[in-house]
């Protein structure tokens, strides 16, 4: 190139001299459209300074229209069709993706093959386990993330100032193409280039980063406050921007963190509500009394069951305000409590105290008449034992409609008694 130009805005504009050879026009144009993707800069001025430099890139990196730039200005380039250009936006991905001989940048960004041509590097994600307490108060965890930062030993070139130089092999494409003769067709065959292992570019043994042995990566570990926001959701996320791995030519991804929701031994959550599980005595169910619940805040709740109000086994009743903080919102679900009675155990009553309950108890529903032409035989009532219950749990649930005796006996050991009643 002579120097001799008739205007230097498209070098300007990305910062080279018009004697800049093409590795060095796109490695200015990577530079500055990392900074300027509309992806990355939301600022207004950075999609129109994109679309510009995407633009004198263009120019500048096609041998005819960068003659005619050079010798005849901008105003050389109208009426080459210059209106039917590239997208800037297209220019960018067939930069940093590789569609079929899309990688056409070697000076740096060969980092292997990208099916679908991402421009950004791929989000990390993390996990997150939190309890149902700080969900409900809110917390900030630390959170350690290692990723991959570009290497300050060699500013991510891998080697030393002008130790890099394009493959021959491949012209930095880090694919090779074969031609193979198959049958009277002669196919085309890409595979990676063998003299730079794919990276496009190769750097002398001596010349490599003693930092990051030419990866032009290190590890890094660095330490995310994690703001845990009371209402918070199970499979919500919160994103930190850019926080993932960096790479040569790679916008970095975001490190996205998923709250994952602990199961609680008292409490479970729906959204607002919370539901709670009160086991209470036949005594309080029938005559009234008071249950204490644990809540997440380290309050508790006493709950008074009214003299008169009778408590069924099985029965929800509901404590208004008391269920989950709405995520940034004033607004509170309910405290949803789900009675278990427990009755006392056999033989509990003498005969003496019997007769006191028959005095006080609502009396027994009488006993429907023997139909005529019906026979009338006394059978024996057993309790039945551990793998008759698993029995009839197994197949359908025989026993839906006492769902409550069921519930009631969890826990009570190979001697349940469901035949109560
Ligand atoms: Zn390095
Ligand atoms: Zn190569």
């Amino acid at each position: 190139m002579s120097g001799q130009v008739k205007e230097t805005a498209f070098y300007d504009l990305l910062g080279v001299s018009p004697t800049a050879g093409e590795s060095e026009i796109k490695k200015a144009y990577r530079k500055l459209a990392i900074k300027y993707h509309p992806d990355k800069n939301k600022s207004p001025e950075a999609h129109e300074k994109f679309k510009a430099i995407s633009h004198a890139y263009e120019i500048l990196t096609d041998e005819s229209k960068r003659r005619i730039y050079d010798q005849y200005g901008e105003k050389g380039l109208s009426g080459q069709g210059m209106d039917g250009g590239m997208d800037a936006q297209d220019l960018f991905s067939q930069m940093f993706g590789s569609s079929m001989f899309g990688d056409m940048f070697g000076g740096g960004g060969g980092r292997g093959r990208r099916p679908s041509g991402p421009q950004r590097g791929k989000d990390m994600m993390h996990q997150l386990k939190v309890s149902l307490e700080d969900l409900y108060n809110g917390k900030t965890s630390k959170l350690q993330v290692t990723r991959k930062i570009i290497c300050s030993g060699c500013d991510g070139k891998g080697g030393k100032e002008g130790a890099v130089r394009t493959c021959d092999n491949c012209h930095g494409r880090g694919i090779q193409v074969m031609l193979r003769q198959l049958g009277p067709m002669v196919q085309q065959v890409q595979q990676t280039c063998q003299a730079c292992q794919g990276e496009g570019q190769i750097i002398n043994e001596k010349d490599r980063c003693q930092k990051c042995h030419a990866r032009k990566v290190v590890n890094d570990r660095k330490t995310l406050e994690v703001h845990i926001e009371p209402g918070m959701e199970d499979g919500q996320s919160i994103t930190f921007s850019g926080e993932a791995d960096q790479g040569p030519g790679i916008i970095p991804g975001n490190v996205v963190i998923v709250v994952s929701e602990k199961a609680h031994p008292r409490f479970k959550r729906k959204g607002g509500d919370l539901f709670y599980k009160a086991k209470i005595d036949l005594l309080t169910a029938l005559s009234g009394g008071k249950l204490h619940i644990e809540h997440l805040d380290k309050r508790v709740l006493v709950v008074e069951i009214i003299p008169g109000e009778v408590i069924r086994p099985g029965e929800t009743k509901s404590v208004a305000n008391e269920g989950f903080p709405v995520y940034r919102q004033m607004a509170r679900g309910n405290l949803y409590i789900e009675f278990e009675v427990e009755f006392p155990s056999d033989n509990w009553a003498s005969e003496e105290q019997m007769k006191k309950l028959e005095e006080i108890l609502p009396a027994r529903a009488p006993l429907p008449a023997i139909p005529a032409g019906h026979d009338e035989e006394e059978v024996v009532l057993s309790s039945i034992d551990s793998s008759q219950k698993s029995r009839i749990n197994g197949s359908g649930n025989a026993y839906d409609e006492d769902d409550e005796e069921d519930d009631m006996h969890h826990g009570g050991g190979p001697n349940v008694q469901c035949a109560q009643q």
